[in-house]
């Protein structure tokens, strides 16, 4: 069942949505050759902890960190180790607070070093395709609208669309109704009301869509061991229109990067 929500909820899930943003924004700060994905999930979780907030990943079904931590091939679900990264590396980090009594839950893939220019295209287009799943996130369309705007950028370049895992509802739990394919058909599935928040996350793989299992029992990686990009937004429906309830500001900021991506979003 979906759960819509009221602008009162939906203010309180922005404070989620926001300290979320923040944390991956410090992320941006941290990042760089030589440091390891356990340091960052210890700062990330002191960061959430001290801004009043609980981890939202830690010990939900039994994950055993905050941040989920996946670098170059590892789609998502990684697990943050003592590895550190290096230069022409890409990280996608995936971050989920609780506070409030909802979730934010949103990822960014950043750049190690110096990263080559296909993977770089990569991340472009899976960033693009995010926005243009929110765009079609409005009344008047459907769940396969979403998918279908994802789907049609990314395959334009014979990226691979990760089929088994998918965006979903957020509210007072992490993965609400409904869930939300990065891959579909224009016009199908549940009409969008107002109220509706989605997380939207294309999870996108430069070669085959094809994903494999770790024997960790979480970590996530392509089949062909090519790289793979994951950014997510939390989005409100209002007013008939999507509404960034996150921002990737805190990470432009301290990338030293300008950007009007999210002008159309906001409220
Ligand atoms: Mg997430
Ligand atoms: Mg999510």
């Amino acid at each position: 069942m979906i759960k819509l929500k009221n602008r009162e909820e939906i203010e309180l899930m922005r404070e989620s949505a926001q300290l979320v943003s923040k944390t991956l924004g410090l992320m941006a700060n941290e990042i760089k050759p030589g440091v390891t994905g356990l340091h960052l999930d210890k700062l990330a979780k002191e960061f959430i902890v001290d801004h009043g907030g609980i981890p939202g990943f830690l010990g939900l079904y039994d994950f055993p960190n905050t941040l989920c931590i996946s670098p170059n091939a590892q789609v998502v679900h990684g697990i943050p180790n003592e590895k550190p990264f290096e230069s022409g590396d890409i990280v996608s980090i995936d971050c989920g607070v609780l506070m409030n009594g909802f979730y934010g839950d949103h990822a960014y893939t950043f750049e190690v070093g110096e990263v080559d220019e296909e993977t770089k295209k990569l991340l472009k287009v899976t960033k693009e395709s995010l926005y243009k799943g929110i765009r079609a996130f409005k009344i008047g369309n459907r769940l396969g609208d979403i998918g279908y705007a994802i789907q049609s950028h990314v395959e334009k370049e014979n990226y691979g669309v990760v089929r088994e895992l998918v965006g979903h509802g957020l509210g007072k739990k992490m993965h609400e109704d409904p869930q939300v394919p990065n891959y579909g058909r224009k016009g199908r599935g549940k009409k969008f009301k107002n109220g509706m928040v989605l997380a939207i996350e294309p999870m996108i793989n430069m070669g085959t869509h094809k994903i494999d299992q770790l024997s960790d029992g979480w970590t996530i990686l392509t089949h062909d061991r090519k790289p793979s990009a994951h950014f997510e937004h939390d989005v409100a429906l209002i007013d008939g229109k999507p509404r960034l309830l996150s921002t990737f500001s805190y990470v432009y900021e301290a990338l030293g990067m300008e950007s009007d991506e999210e002008n159309e979003f906001l409220f």
